[in-house]
């Protein structure tokens, strides 16, 4: 993808390094993908060098620290530029579709963070909490997402934002309230409901993709690490990873067909109302 290196952005919040070494981890609110990423990769899935703070003491060598905290602001750069077009796009689009818009912010964390959806651990993954309107990641979700889940490149990574902000979006148009609503009606149902609303993120994902479609600002390729990141990181694909049965009433997110399908669709529409995942077969 093409960005602006060196970018900031007002809407990044950088908590990394404020709480650290965290022992054990919160499931809480985490669901299958905590439970999953915690039985692939154990609850030391993020320490290491990459996140920690400038100052830490480390063993490596000075020159070797310099380097990955060279590579840790270039992609913080990423993230900031990244969330600010998705955010921009949105403003504009929203409104278009008689919604009111208002920015969320990006909380990058090292290890674990105080939410108002409660103390999540980096095993949960990049996350959206409705009742603070902010995003959370560790970016060390990043390495996971190129090495352990088989999808590398930048807009693998674009595309893990724009789901995020797809789920800020929901709450701005009030569909985050009704299928939380109707989960806690209906217990059984809350998984498939689930899978529901996640899928359209990977929509609203494809939606801001096609408009940087549109804007010129995607390199040969890019696509394709969109579509294999939705592919790697369907319920089902986790399941396998895990060496557990795969078995879909336990689904959240959707199947890698699915995910796949949906970024798709939000791809090759660039229309909103074409994300209507809450009615008919998905
Ligand atoms: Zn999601």
């Amino acid at each position: 993808m093409k960005w602006e290196r060196g970018y900031k952005s007002d809407n990044v919040i950088d908590q990394r390094g404020a709480r650290r070494r965290a022992t054990g981890f919160a499931a809480g609110g985490g669901g299958l993908v905590a439970i999953v990423l915690a039985l692939l990769f154990g609850t030391d899935l993020f320490s290491g060098g990459a996140t920690a703070p400038t100052g830490a003491t480390a063993s490596g060598q000075g020159g070797a620290q310099a380097t990955v905290s060279k590579q840790d602001q270039e992609l913080v750069s990423f993230v900031s530029f990244v969330l600010d077009d998705i955010q921009g796009f949105w403003a504009k689009e929203l409104p278009k579709n008689g919604q009111t818009w208002r920015p969320a912010k990006l909380v990058l964390f090292s290890d674990e963070v105080s939410s108002a959806c409660g103390l999540q651990s980096s095993a949960t993954g990049p996350f959206y909490c409705p009742a603070d309107q902010l995003a959370y990641i560790d970016l060390g979700f990043y390495r996971v997402l190129k090495d352990r889940l088989g999808a590398p490149g930048d807009f693998a990574q674009a595309y893990v934002l724009a789901h995020e902000i797809g789920h800020h979006v929901q709450n701005l148009t009030g569909v985050a309230a009704r299928v939380h609503a109707a989960r806690q009606r209906d217990p059984d149902g809350a998984n498939a409901m689930s899978v529901r609303q996640e899928l359209q993120a990977d929509c609203y994902a494809g939606v801001w993709a096609h408009s940087t479609a549109r804007r010129d600002l995607l390199e040969r390729g890019d696509l394709e690490e969109g579509l294999n990141a939705a592919s790697h990181i369907g319920d089902d694909a986790l399941q396998k990873q895990a060496g557990a049965r795969v078995r879909p009433e336990t689904f959240t997110h959707g199947s890698s067909a699915q995910r796949t399908k949906w970024f798709k669709r939000g791809f090759e529409s660039g229309r909103m109302d074409a994300c209507d995942t809450f009615s008919g077969p998905l």
